[in-house]
This record gives C-alpha cells, sequence and structure tokens, in this order.
C-alpha cells in the first residue's frame, strides 16, 4: 500500500497524462526525479503512473485505466534495457496520443529511440512541463526549449533553478525502504572521467537547510544528491534529521569524507551498512578515473566505522584501460585487509561503459574475453576468501554500451528484428575527428575542452599501454 497525497478523481477538462517508467516500482517510487515531475504535473493535469511491474506496465497504478485513455504518454528512461519494455508497453497498449520520452538516457543519446517517440525531452523537465502537456501537436512541442523531435539540429539542454523542496510526495516501499526522499543537491562538483552525472546536471546546485519540508507520516528521509557528502552542509542536515528522530539513508559516500562526527551521526541515524565506491585499487586507474579516493582514505573510512556498521558494500569497475590482471586480484587483497575491520562485505563490479559526453566518449568498451577472464578470475579469488561479490551479466553491459553509444541504426534491434551482435561495431571506439552520434545535444561543455581532458588522461597510463593503445584510442 502507497500513501499518495496528489490523487484524486478525474475531471472533464483536465489532460490525461500517463507517466510510464518502464521498470520496477521499487525503483520508480524511489526516484525523486519522477516524484517532482508526478507532483508538477498533477497541479495542471491529471496524472496517473504506469510501471513494468504493475498491470506488465499497460495499466496505471491509481485507476487501472488503460494507457490508451490517456492524451499523453511522458516516457521516463533511467536505464539502457528498459527500451526495449517502453517499445513492448507502446505496441501492446494501441496508444495512439503523443509519445515523449526523457530522463538520463534521453540525455544521454536518445537516437537509437527515434522512431517510437513523437519528442524528447533532453533536460529537467520541472519548469517546462506545462508548455508540455498544453502542446496539442508534435509542431507546437518542437517550440518548447529542450524539445527534439528529429529535425532540430541541435538542442540545448535544458536546467532548472532548484529552490524550496516539494512538500508532498508519493510513500510506497522504494529501493530506500518507506521514506520521504529529499534531494539535497543535483549536479556535481566533481569530474570523474566516466561520470555521466557530472555532464548532465551540471551546474552543481545545492539546496540550504531552511529548504526542506516539514515530513509527517514517515519515519525514514533518504538524503539524494550524486555526491551528498560534498554538500557544504552535510552533516547539519543529517544532524537535523536524527535530532528530530528521523532514520536516514544517504544515496553514497565518498571515503575522504568519513570521520568520527559523521560515523556518529549516521549510526544514530541507523545506518547499517557503509556503502563506498573505490572503483579501482590501482593508483594509477585510480588518477585515470579522476575519482580521487585512495587505498589511504578508504582504509581510514572503514577503520573509523569498524564498530558502527554491520556489513561493508564497495562498487568497483573494471575493463578500465590499462588494467591489468594483478589489478584485479588487487581489489581481492584490499578487500580481505577491510574485512579486518568491518567483518561482512560485499562487493559489486560491473565493467565500465565509455559514456557519451564524458572525456572516455572515444575509448572502446573492453575487450569481451579480456572481461570474462578477470570475472572468473574475481569470483574464485572472492569465494577463496569468503567475500560476498555480485558480478555483472555482461551480455547486459554489452547492451548497454551499444545502446549508449549508437545511432538510429539501432532502432532495429529495440525493435526485436535484429540481434545485438549485429551492432556489435558500436563497442569499438571512436576517431577523434569522428562526428559523434551525440554531437547535437549542447550539454554546455565544448567538445575541444573534453577531447583536451582525454588527451590528459591518456598521458597517465603506462607508455607500453599507450602504444598499444594506439590501436585502442585510434577508433574503428
Ligand atoms: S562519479 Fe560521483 S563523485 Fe564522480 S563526478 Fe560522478 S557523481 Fe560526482
Amino acid at each position: 500500500m502507497e500513501f499518495n497525497p496528489f490523487q484524486k478523481r478525474f475531471r472533464k477538462g483536465k489532460r490525461r497524462v500517463a507517466l510510464v517508467y518502464p521498470n520496477r516500482y521499487v525503483g520508480g517510487i524511489a526516484n525523486i526525479g519522477l516524484q517532482l515531475l508526478y507532483a508538477k504535473i498533477n497541479e495542471f493535469a491529471h496524472c496517473e503512473r504506469f510501471y513494468s511491474d504493475v498491470f506488465d506496465g499497460l495499466r496505471s497504478l491509481e485507476s487501472g485505466s488503460r494507457l490508451n485513455e490517456f492524451e499523453i504518454a511522458m516516457f521516463s528512461l533511467h536505464y539502457e534495457k528498459d527500451y526495449f519494455k517502453a517499445l513492448e508497453i507502446i505496441k501492446r497498449s494501441g496508444f495512439r496520443g503523443i509519445k515523449i520520452a526523457g530522463g538520463p538516457c534521453v540525455m544521454e543519446n536518445p537516437r537509437p529511440l527515434m522512431p517510437f517517440f513523437d519528442a524528447f525531452f533532453i533536460g529537467e523537465a520541472e519548469d517546462r512541463v506545462e508548455e508540455i502537456i498544453e502542446a496539442r501537436s508534435v509542431e507546437e512541442l518542437s517550440d518548447i526549449d529542450g524539445i527534439f523531435t528529429g529535425k532540430e539540429e541541435k538542442v540545448k539542454r535544458v536546467f532548472c533553478r532548484i529552490e524550496k523542496h516539494i512538500e508532498d510526495e508519493i510513500i510506497g516501499e522504494g529501493a530506500y525502504g518507506k521514506c520521504f526522499l529529499i534531494e539535497i543537491g543535483r549536479g556535481c562538483v566533481r569530474r570523474c572521467s566516466f561520470c555521466l552525472v557530472r555532464q548532465i546536471y551540471f551546474p552543481p546546485r545545492w539546496r540550504n537547510l531552511e529548504d526542506f519540508p516539514e515530513i509527517r507520516g514517515v519515519n525514514k528521509v533518504a538524503l539524494i544528491a550524486p555526491s551528498p557528502t560534498d554538500h557544504p552542509q552535510f552533516k547539519d542536515i543529517l544532524q537535523k534529521f536524527v535530532e528530530r528522530g528521523f532514520e536516514i539513508s544517504p544515496s553514497s559516500l565518498r571515503a575522504d569524507a568519513v570521520d568520527e562526527e559523521l560515523v556518529e551521526i549516521l549510526k544514530a541515524g541507523k545506518v547499517k551498512t557503509l556503502t563506498l565506491a573505490p572503483e579501482t585499487s590501482s593508483p594509477k586507474l585510480s588518477e585515470f578515473l579522476k575519482k580521487e579516493i585512495s587505498f589511504e582514505d578508504l582504509r581510514n573510512a572503514v577503520e573509523i566505522s569498524a564498530k558502527a556498521f554491520e556489513k561493508l558494500k564497495l562498487y568497483y569497475l573494471i575493463g578500465i584501460p590499462g588494467e591489468l590482471e594483478e589489478d584485479v586480484k588487487k581489489i581481492v587483497e584490499d578487500v580481505v585487509f577491510l574485512k579486518k575491520f568491518i567483518q561482512r562485505v560485499e562487493i559489486s563490479v560491473n565493467p565500465l561503459v565509455p559514456k557519451p559526453h564524458t572525456p572516455l566518449q572515444w575509448i572502446p568498451f573492453a575487450k569481451i574475453p579480456e572481461l570474462k577472464r578477470k570475472i572468473s578470475l574475481l569470483f574464485e579469488e572472492c569465494k577463496k576468501h569468503g567475500i560476498e561479490v555480485s558480478l555483472p551479466n555482461l551480455r547486459e553491459f554489452v547492451i548497454q554500451s551499444i545502446l549508449a553509444r549508437g545511432d538510429e541504426s539501432l532502432s532495429e534491434m529495440v525493435a526485436g528484428n535484429r540481434n545485438y551482435r549485429e551492432y556489435l561495431h558500436f563497442l569499438k571506439g571512436y576517431r577523434l575527428e569522428e562526428a559523434l552520434p551525440w554531437d547535437f545535444i549542447d550539454h554546455g561543455y565544448k567538445k575541444s575542452k573534453l577531447l583536451s581532458e582525454f588527451l590528459e588522461l591518456v598521458e597517465i597510463l603506462d607508455k607500453s599501454y599507450k602504444s598499444m593503445g594506439d590501436k585502442i584510442f585510434r577508433g574503428r
């Protein structure tokens, strides 16, 4: 059961808008972007939600209405693999209204989805929702900032000022449990080379203590931001909620921000798991990723936290350019050391996806046989030392990378007419001078600057790797 303060009966004259999240409810309800959009749309129209695991995405959660009874369907795409479900929902529902897609995948590269939607929204939609809903045709839509219908040569991403936080939210059983989501900031002050978030939510913006609402009806808050520990008032915000008796759940922590005071607050806020993302155990690769977290930072964070948490969860990447098998073994070596402080450790390892709009957009996805070798090496080493490990489904990552890095030709794959193996060429690198499928999106960075950043990163790698890498970085 959920508590939905926005639910009301449909009144004649109001447009019916379907907000479709083609993935599971548990993720959708824990997404602050969807919560904001739903609240905003209900100010002007009648909005109902669709999730892939509620009536298979074909009927709304609120009233069980069929998708084809709505005039506008807004699809929010957070993972490339959701494209398949989105298309299935469109086809099976027989929806004939206006179809708009938005969300991080669309801000990244909507090319593979071109034939399936009337328009794409590139950016943060809160301030544009009213205009979008009032548009009666694709032509009218195309006049709105941030809209891409396929005819425009360039689209500038739209972003909002973030001010007072919304007062009401739907409370459901989501990824953080039953809680109120508090967005403390948007965008990130860091420049990690692999990270799409730093680009598509630029510039970094924070909310202050006084911007947060009074919360009633739940005893837990999830504090959301790409890198919440960078918030200048992070500890004060946590402290404020803890003093009012709330359990807290921060979205992630940086190891170099963990100190005794923070650990005490988290403990008082009933946080049970310390979650950190060192990404790699190799200092050289860490420099390449620009994550700026050293093993000392990690060890300090875990040592300080030893008595406060039941579990340590660590996120790593593999398939980083220049990575050797010994770098992979070093992950397990580090984790074995950290287990001395917190007995229960789980690691999650995923392949690096060179994302559009990041300085790594030109590099190829790692070679599949090499990734397979590294994954089985990790599995064996973790088993030997009794470490819980969550390993990637490589096929899913290959498909994700193809969809993130490809062009319109991929619509045949999304439609199920062609196999992903026919598109493996999108895993290869791009030539530096080549036009990229996503170049039409203006995220506010200069491509020449991104290229300089990339060339600086290449300098970090070993000479031997770079000569081998001429092959790698030359592209297709
Ligand atoms: S990985 Fe995290 S810290 Fe780094 S830029 Fe992205 S959001 Fe910021």
